[in-house]
């Protein structure tokens, strides 16, 4: 499947059935497997066979899914997890221990922002975040000797920050160290980040490759391209023999395409469990098989309502990078030149209170924290996710008290932007 273009793959990737099996992936809804003599489970408990015992560390219907999401970004081996915030540590985790240190950008999902500042510190394991504009020697100059990976959002939500993905990397790569990258807002659709240098990719498959508010999941993927061995005194747990799997050596055993996602699969998901079920990853296919086709219209979508909304006298501002006067638009015409995504920030003119009058008057747009599906929703963070500060602290941390989030649907266009216009009047 890795051959074949990404649309190819949304809809026909991962799984292949012989003759008279299921056409659709089968939901294989069993917590575990039998097998005939001990000596066979034996071997698959030393991981000296393929196969599934238990359905914590593997199912069948996961794996398919997994598959698919594997070729779709173009890497050697991938594993699905119950929600997007397990996918971002368990990557992270799996480099990282206590005493050890990531370099992040801080244009990141809030939720990432407090595994990493602070549960991951409580963890021992410190962070130094840098702008998704820095200059390279600003990036170099966070990396400590300690430094065991470098984390940062393809389009951050819910800023809309482009990252330089090929600078990332360079840093990353010139300390020895990997780039992991959330590639949820831009999906495989919209940019492969390995391409680009990235060597981990992750995602919260609750969004666009969900696309219909249907199941939380996430979703890591590695390139196979990070060369472990050759910085072993940095990743002892991927270069040293693992004494809870029989001394395994993840890096020897199973080279650079498999060591990662199997040393993640083997400690962490047996250790902290964050399975995805059979049934989830089901609908996450469905909403795979037709995520080329969705982002299309996401994208169009998003572009209309930005362009309308730049040119309207009662918003101060639009945060979209398909805009032309966008400070990302020409690292998206590089890194998404199919276009984005179809989530749109922009100001009220009139803060607070504008933005209220506006979202109350919607009726195509709900008001959800939720973004990234099939039906056109909305968030003011001023009254909702970050209500807890006032106004100078919104505009402190880059949120100000007029920000409206939109999360554009697969809805007519002409549509949005006519709810939208009308909204706009109940504006004084
Ligand atoms: C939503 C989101 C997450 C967290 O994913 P969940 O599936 O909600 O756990 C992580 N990263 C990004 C970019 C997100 O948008």
């Amino acid at each position: 499947m890795k051959n074949f273009r990404p649309e190819t793959i949304c809809v026909q990737g991962g799984y292949t059935p012989g003759n008279g099996e299921p056409r659709q992936i089968p939901i294989v809804q069993s917590t575990t497997f039998k097998y005939a003599t001990s000596e066979d489970m034996g071997k698959l408990f030393d991981l000296e066979a393929n196969g599934y015992f238990y359905s914590r560390l593997q199912n069948p219907t996961c794996d398919y899914v997994a598959a698919k999401i594997t070729a779709l970004e173009g890497g050697t081996a991938g594993m699905l997890t119950s929600s997007g915030q397990a996918a971002n540590f368990f990557a992270l985790f799996n480099l990282a221990s206590c005493g050890d240190h990531i370099v992040s950008s801080s244009s990141i999902y809030g939720g990432t922002f407090n595994l990493l500042d602070v549960t991951m510190r409580k963890m021992g394991i410190e962070v130094t975040f840098v702008s998704p504009d820095c200059t390279e020697e600003d990036l170099n100059a966070a990396f400590r000797p300690n430094t065991k990976a470098v984390f940062g959002e393809t389009i951050a939500n819910p800023a809309l920050t482009v990252l330089d993905i090929e600078m990332f990397a360079r840093a990353a790569h010139a300390h020895g160290v990997p780039l992991v990258v959330d590639n949820t807002f831009a999906t495989p659709v919209g940019c492969r980040p390995m391409e680009w240098g990235a060597d981990i990719v992750t995602h919260s498959t609750t969004k666009y490759m969900d696309g219909h508010g249907v199941a939380v999941g996430g979703a890591i993927v590695d390139s196979g391209n990070f060369d472990w061995m050759a910085h072993a005194e940095k990743f002892p747990g991927l270069c040293t023999p693992d004494e809870s799997y029989h001394g395994i050596t993840y890096a020897e055993k199973f080279g650079r395409e498999g060591a990662f996602i199997t040393k993640a699969t083997a400690q962490l998901m047996r250790d902290f469990g964050c399975t995805p079920s059979p049934q989830s990853a089901f609908y996450l296919n469905l909403g795979l098989e037709s995520l080329h086709v969705r982002m299309e219209r996401h994208c169009e979508n998003g572009q209309a309502v930005a362009e309308f909304l730049a040119n309207h006298p009662k918003v101060e501002c639009v945060h979209y990078c398909g805009l032309s006067g966008d400070p990302y638009h020409e690292r998206a015409k590089k890194y998404l030149p199919k276009g984005s995504c179809g989530v749109v920030s922009f100001e009220l003119k009139g803060g607070r209170s504008a933005a209220e009058r506006f979202m109350k008057a919607l009726k195509l747009a709900a008001i959800e924290t939720h973004v990234a599906d099939a039906r056109t929703c909305c968030l003011n963070p001023a009254t909702s996710t970050h209500r807890q500060m006032n106004d100078e602290q919104l505009k402190a941390a880059g949120v100000p008290a007029g920000l409206v989030r939109m999360s554009c649907g697969l809805e007519s266009k002409y549509d949005l932007i006519d709810d939208i216009a009308q909204a706009l009047e109940a504006v004084e």
